[in-house]
């Protein structure tokens, strides 16, 4: 296992779009990667709500962000494939959304708004495996997991890696 993770969020990716838009890229990571395009972020389906509930793994009750209280930086990712192959298999790759979206506003508990894919790219994590039921909060005690970093006790999610339902 890698011990070095790239963590890569797309404001708003559906992942409905994903499986519609016909990049083949798309098919070859569900070949190569573990994923599910049916993972649950948490509400409000915002984005620093969502953040938060990513990077502390406890739902926005607990951790207290429950407003976008600020205009995130874009930074785009244009070429997810170009980084995956210039990283050479040295990190761990994951692939994700804050939140869904629908009729070009997203912030409910609509299902549009609250499914996010997340593909986890790694030598290490099983090629084709699809993961079932899991969530936002999955993603820190899953880095956690890949660097040796024991989760904080708080931590409501739990690591991908193993013991999860297929
Ligand atoms: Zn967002």
């Amino acid at each position: 296992m890698n011990n070095k993770v790239i963590l890569i969020s797309i404001d708003g990716m559906r992942p409905d779009g994903l499986m519609k838009c016909k990049n083949p890229y798309v098919d070859e990571l569900k070949k190569m990667a573990s994923y599910t395009f049916d993972a649950r972020t948490v509400f409000p389906s915002a984005t620093l709500p969502c953040h938060m509930s990513m990077f502390h793994s406890v739902l926005p009750e607990r951790h207290g962000t429950t407003t976008n209280a600020y205009t995130p930086q874009v930074r785009p990712i244009s070429n997810v494939k170009r980084v995956i192959e210039e990283t050479n298999g040295e990190y761990t790759v994951i692939v994700t959304a804050d939140h869904g979206g629908n009729d070009r506003s997203h912030g409910s508990d609509m299902d549009e708004d609250m499914t996010i894919p997340m593909i986890f790219y790694d030598p290490q994590f099983v090629p084709g495996r699809e993961y079932i039921g899991v969530s936002i909060l999955d993603i820190a005690p899953t880095i956690a997991d890949i660097i040796g970093v024991a989760p904080a006790k708080e931590w409501e999610g739990k690591s991908l890696i193993s013991d999860v339902e297929e």
